[in-house]
């Protein structure tokens, strides 16, 4: 697939979409989204599909679905990092962890997200989170 991903996240691995947005990936995840609308967006928003749970239906055949295996976020990322590089992320733009929002102009300095309202991770939390992004070593994306 050429270019940047974009992801449709399962509502049940919310933790994993912080992390997605946080590398500066686009990525859908809500809690009112239900398997079927979730799969629904993705076809038509061309996203790749994450879950972890068979959906008992068909997927849409348009759909990429990576189904991850793994419990805990760390190895969830390295899973999505097989099949879609997920480095890079320093070139790409900011994200609001909260709602998905881009948020032009290195908004990580902005105090609140101006969609949401949510307010941004502390200077210490986000230093932690890219501390995180570096030890996992993820493969760098030819598509920034
Ligand atoms: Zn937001």
């Amino acid at each position: 697939m050429a270019g940047v991903p974009t992801f449709a996240v399962d509502r049940s691995l919310g933790r994993l979409a912080i992390w997605l947005r946080r590398l500066g990936f686009d990525t859908v995840s809500r809690a009112d989204l239900d398997r079927h609308r979730l799969e629904t967006l993705a076809a038509r928003e061309g996203r790749v599909l994450v879950t972890r749970t068979q959906s008992g239906q068909r997927t849409p055949a348009r759909v990429e679905t990576l189904f991850l295996r793994a419990d805990r976020f760390r190895d969830q990322l390295r899973e999505i990092d097989d099949r879609h590089p997920l480095g890079g992320w320093q070139d790409r733009g900011a994200r609001c962890l909260a709602c998905n929002a881009a948020a032009p102009g290195g908004a990580r300095r902005r105090e609140r997200c101006r969609r949401c309202r949510t307010s941004r991770p502390s200077r210490d939390h986000d230093a932690r989170m890219e501390r995180e992004l570096r030890a996992l070593s993820l493969r760098a994306s030819d598509a920034l």
